[in-house]
């Protein structure tokens, strides 16, 4: 799965062409003049993308050089396995003005912390927003799927960050579910939203309930067992603070 490059954009009146701009920080800057037709940047930005990462790489290699490694707390994660959809996301850290963190998508399956590192819960705050936001871009569509496929119908869908719940449904037809199944294998996703699909028609556990599951995931039992160890996925800061 590709993922847009994040940019911002500027109008200058006193341009004639767009141009690309990389700030200091490794920003992507679009600037454009006022009469030039904005829909036209998505495309721009990705014909630019080699010269957007060269860039970037530069800047930040002599960032690297003025700041040193060890600035960067060595607990932070560098990496997030994301098992449920075979994404792995490397974590780079850059030191930042002041104490403001951010988390910014710098090219496909990269994600860029800037701020002062040393704030680990800040930085711990910020992977998790961007985790919840993950889970809604993947596992919503995800239930969807297997709700249109197998006729097992609810009305709405939410990404929560529960210590212990993998997911739950409401009678009012709510599927809520937990965004650290993004770092669980398929099949047990696949098992957890089966599971919850199931409570739209059994709002039990009663042996109906578990026949209809036996439908979708014949495995389940396995599965189940498989579920009492799921936490060992989970990377430690998910659930930190
Ligand atoms: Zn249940």
């Amino acid at each position: 799965m590709s993922y847009d490059i994040a940019y911002s954009v500027k109008v200058n009146h006193r341009l004639k062409y767009a141009r690309l701009s990389i700030g200091a920080r490794g920003e992507l800057v679009v600037l454009v003049p006022s009469s030039f037709d904005q829909t036209l940047i998505p495309d721009l930005v990705r014909q630019k993308k080699e010269w957007i990462a060269q860039t970037r790489k530069k800047v930040m290699a002599d960032q690297q050089q003025s700041r040193g490694p060890s600035d960067v707390a060595c607990e932070l994660p560098s990496r997030l396995v994301l098992h449920s959809i075979n994404e792995v996301w490397q974590v780079s850290y850059r030191a930042g003005r002041g104490s403001v963190v951010e988390a910014q998508v710098i090219d496909t399956n990269r994600l860029m912390i800037s701020g002062d590192a040393s704030k680990s819960d800040l930085v711990y705050r910020l992977l998790r927003m961007w985790l919840k936001q993950k889970a809604s871009l993947e596992l919503v569509p995800w239930l969807e799927r297997l709700s249109v496929a197998n006729g097992l119908n609810y009305s709405r869908a939410v990404i929560r960050h529960q210590k212990t719940r993998w997911g739950s449904y409401s009678g009012r037809g709510t599927v809520s579910l937990n965004m650290k199944l993004l770092f669980l294998p398929e099949h047990l996703v696949h098992h957890v939203l089966i599971h919850e699909l199931c409570h739209t028609v059994h709002l039990n556990h009663s042996s109906s309930f578990w026949k209809l599951v036996a439908r979708y995931d014949p495995a389940y039992m396995e599965h189940r067992v498989e579920m009492k160890r799921a936490g060992s996925y989970i990377p430690h800061f998910v659930d930190a603070g």
